[in-house]
């Protein structure tokens, strides 16, 4: 744990003085991409089997982007050197958190009405923790946009005019905190899941939010029957346009924007982002500090306008 920090953090520092150490442009690219490579790879650290098959799909997932992409973009612009850095940041805050709770975890007296106390199959926990884990994230992404307070944190993972498989992990720390790490350590610790359990979504979760930011155009012109039940690239693109964030706000399972009204499809969407460009242009380390100091007089209003005033419906024939 500790040395996934100390791996993280040099890899920020390698981010920062890159550019001060090579003044050929051509050069700092080479240098940086090959740097964006590696960070990659840190989160599968120590590579254990689940944490390789995660290197195996984001790397994959890379590849698929240069050979099939949604828009072209430069792999070391400025947006994608921040994604890293963001992920980086919010990746380390993570291992903390584990590190804190892992410690609590011990003092807590096991509820009367624990799964693993009472003996239920390992595969009925897990599908429970799926579903409960899938729903709370949901609700909770649906309420970082709702909440203007939660907004200031949640909209530096909007903040990227460029979706490409590093913005999957380009959250703000306590954007991570509210929707990720708090509730689910709650979840699982109230309804005493044994931790075998937790492996499935655990390994699902990471790669299919790879894979709805990847950087491609998929599903072109007709949804797949499955792409009405997991998240898609095109299906969460539509949650990235600058007009219309106020949909699509599943992460693995599709079903709950269905079910809450929220689901919407539209023709390929190209252009992301969000309408505060000051905020957009603010250097990766301010978009952390924001929520906390600078914040200016934004107008968030504008970004978050009704879905049905400004998505370009299609109807789409499942298929
Ligand atoms: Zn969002
Ligand atoms: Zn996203």
């Amino acid at each position: 744990m500790i040395l996934k920090i100390l791996l993280y953090l040099t890899a920020i520092i390698l981010l920062l003085i890159i550019p001060k150490i090579f003044s050929n442009v051509r050069t700092q690219r080479i240098i940086t991409g090959l740097v964006l490579i590696g960070i990659m790879a840190l989160p599968a650290v120590p590579f254990k089997p689940q944490g390789l098959f995660t290197l195996f799909v984001f790397y994959g997932i890379a590849i698929l982007e240069k050979i099939l992409p949604r828009t072209r973009y430069q792999w070391t612009s400025d947006d994608n050197i921040k994604s890293a850095f963001h992920l980086l940041v919010s990746k380390s805050f993570t291992v903390g958190f584990f590190l804190v709770a892992a410690s609590l975890t011990k003092f807590i007296t096991p509820v009367p009405w624990s799964l693993s106390q009472n003996h239920v199959p390992i595969w009925q926990q897990a599908i429970l923790v799926a579903v409960a884990l899938d729903f709370k994230t949901y609700f909770c992404h649906r309420l970082m946009h709702k909440v203007d307070f939660l907004w200031q944190f949640h909209k530096l993972h909007h903040a990227t005019e460029e979706l490409s498989v590093l913005a999957s992990s380009r959250v703000h720390v306590l954007d991570a905190f509210f929707v990720h790490l708090l509730p689910t350590w709650a979840i699982l610790t109230f309804l005493g899941i044994d931790s075998f359990a937790l492996i499935p979504y655990a390994i699902l979760l990471p790669n299919i939010s790879h894979w709805s930011h990847a950087n491609i155009d998929y599903p072109k012109d007709k949804f797949p029957i499955w792409a009405y039940f997991i998240s898609t690239p095109n299906f969460h693109a539509v949650h990235h346009t600058p007009d219309n964030n106020l949909s699509n706000f599943s992460s693995v399972f599709v079903i709950w924007d269905v079910l809450f009204g929220t689901f919407q499809v539209s023709k390929t969407p190209l252009k992301f982002g969000i309408d505060e460009k000051n905020y957009m242009t603010k250097t990766a380390l301010a978009q952390q500090c924001y929520p906390f100091i600078g914040q200016d007089k934004d107008n968030r209003s504008s970004t978050n306008k009704s879905p049905s005033n400004n998505v370009d419906f299609i109807e789409r024939n499942t298929g």
